[in-house]
């Protein structure tokens, strides 16, 4: 998934990616919670040209996601569609601060600032696995949830609400109405 940085024109040049093994080897490595939860592999579309010495790539990163909700337990899958605007400057003969983007810079030919929107190259070959990598986690949910609605699991009993009430939930969820129909009889009588 490299750049060839020669190539690339003041107008904006399409390029598709498709993952390939050596991402995914590098995935499972680095973060295998991601490597898992990717059920598909990532797509990406860009479009890429030079403003003066800046490189600006824009586009987007698809893929399916498969995971276990937080409610319920149930595994789901969910499409990964993550867009992106990327601005690279030249690094020259600046040495990010930070080991692990100059390291980057080093071996990928390209390191990201902190937004993920912006970073510098140095080279002919920018490797831009890195950057979709940083973009899939990005993309990942904190809570993932089946559904919006998803009712969860019973605290009680264990039983999926989603597959119906379970007998302690209609007992709890009784109480208040009961408790104004009591009212209500009383100031009626
Ligand atoms: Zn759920
Ligand atoms: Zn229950």
């Amino acid at each position: 998934m490299k750049l060839l940085v020669d190539r690339l024109k003041d107008s904006p040049t399409p390029l598709h990616f498709d993952e390939d093994r050596r991402w995914r080897s590098d995935l499972e490595e680095s973060i295998p919670e991601l490597a898992a939860a990717l059920a598909a592999p990532i797509a990406v579309d860009l479009r890429v040209h030079r403003m003066a010495q800046d490189l600006y790539l824009e586009g987007s990163l698809r893929g399916e996601l498969e995971l276990e909700c937080g409610r319920c337990l149930a595994r789901y899958r969910a499409p990964l569609s993550e867009s992106f605007r990327l601005i690279l400057s030249p690094a020259g003969s600046r040495v990010p601060a930070e080991p692990e983007a100059a390291e980057a810079l080093a071996r990928n030919g390209m390191c990201l600032g902190d937004e993920l929107e912006t970073g510098w190259y140095q080279g002919h070959e920018i490797e831009l696995g890195g950057f979709f990598r940083e973009l899939v986690a990005l993309a990942m949910p904190v809570q993932p949830v089946c559904r919006e609605d998803c009712r969860g699991l019973c605290p009680r009993c264990g039983a999926d609400r989603n597959a119906g009430p379970c007998g302690c939930e209609e007992s709890r969820s009784n109480k208040p109405f009961a408790a104004l129909a009591a009212l209500r009889t009383r100031g009626e009588g």
